[in-house]
């Protein structure tokens, strides 16, 4: 009879064939289950599933990659997070957006930090700032060009108010909510 603490189901069991020719019961841990992402539960690729104390024996490649929510989030889910936050700076800290429609997800929101809200209006009280999310570029971009088109188009309607005021033409204005809403 083998001991009482290895009469637990809670114990992997392996069949051995000794070099004496008897078969023996090898009792070892059970292996974690592997890790699944926190809001679509889709196993995660590239986290190992071990017990803490061989993960701290493992090279720092084989352990949870280096990446924001890394272990937490898979892939398509740390880019819907990052997708979000970015619209919302987008919306509230410049006023060409501010008319940008698209609905809360707090499935979603509940992986962001908690401060998140009150950096973005922070942002907004102090002036534009740079954004503190991922993907600056792309949207740097969008948002430079339009103010740009807009002092031009401020400039043009002074000259012509100022040389002619009796021909009152109609300001063009492009809508730059249309633009974002593509995505
Ligand atoms: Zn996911």
């Amino acid at each position: 009879m083998v001991s009482r603490q290895l009469r637990s189901r809670s114990k992997k069991r392996r069949s051995v064939r000794t070099p004496g020719g008897k078969a023996i019961i090898h009792y070892g841990k059970k292996k974690p289950k592997k890790h699944h992402c926190g809001r679509c539960k889709k196993e995660l690729t590239g986290v190992p599933n071990a017990v803490p104390s061989k993960i701290r024996k493992m090279r720092k490649t084989e352990r949870i990659p280096e990446r924001p929510y890394a272990g937490v989030l898979c892939g398509e889910c740390l880019e819907n997070l990052m997708r979000y936050k970015t619209k919302y700076e987008i919306k509230f800290n410049y006023p060409g957006f501010s008319g940008m429609d698209f609905s809360r997800d707090l499935t979603i929101e509940k992986f962001l930090p908690g401060g998140w809200w009150q950096e973005i209006s922070s942002v907004k009280k102090a002036g534009k700032e740079k954004l503190a999310v991922g993907k600056k570029e792309e949207v740097e971009e969008k948002v430079e060009k339009e103010p740009a088109e807009k002092e031009e188009e401020e400039a043009l309607e002074e000259e012509e108010e100022a040389a002619e005021e009796k021909l009152k033409k109609p300001a063009k204005k492009k809508k730059a909510g249309e633009t974002v809403s593509e995505e």
